[in-house]
């Protein structure tokens, strides 16, 4: 597949995943369901499995943070940026990004930034903060 589809396809995918979050954030996890048989072995899922009856914070929390990755990426997407390595500016492998379609450093650059100890748990390395719990919730007073 060219380069071009394959952000397409990953394009139609975060959007999914976009929307699913939202709605498991709104208290309909039947969007959720649905993708989890898409893609399994997500950290979401594994939140999702530990905690079947009782929805926990933690699950929230991890839930509107990959909401916010996600938006991010679909922000690089927009802006022609997808792709690319926040760190060096090179191109991130497609495959990593099929694994991991919000990331925002290459392999190398993530390595490197766990080693020297500041790179955190996430793979997202953006700043801007409005993307993030505070979006989510204006939302989700509509
Ligand atoms: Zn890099």
């Amino acid at each position: 597949m060219a380069r071009k589809d394959s952000l397409l396809n990953l394009r139609s995918i975060l959007v999914k995943r976009r929307d699913a979050l939202r709605s498991a954030l709104a208290g309909d996890l039947s969007l959720l369901k649905e993708l989890r048989s898409e893609s399994p072995g997500d950290v979401v899922d594994a939140a999702y499995d530990s905690t079947q009856d009782e929805i926990s914070s933690q699950l929230a929390e991890v839930e509107s943070r990959e909401l916010a990755s996600i938006e991010n990426a679909l922000e690089r997407m927009k802006a022609g940026k997808y792709g690319q390595c926040e760190v060096c500016g090179g191109r991130i492998p497609m495959a990593r990004l099929h694994a991991l379609p919000y990331a925002t450093m290459c392999i190398d650059c993530k390595r490197m930034l766990e080693r020297s100890g500041s790179g955190g748990s996430g793979d997202q390395g953006f700043s801007e903060e409005e993307a993030g719990e505070e979006t989510v919730s204006r939302e989700l007073e509509l």
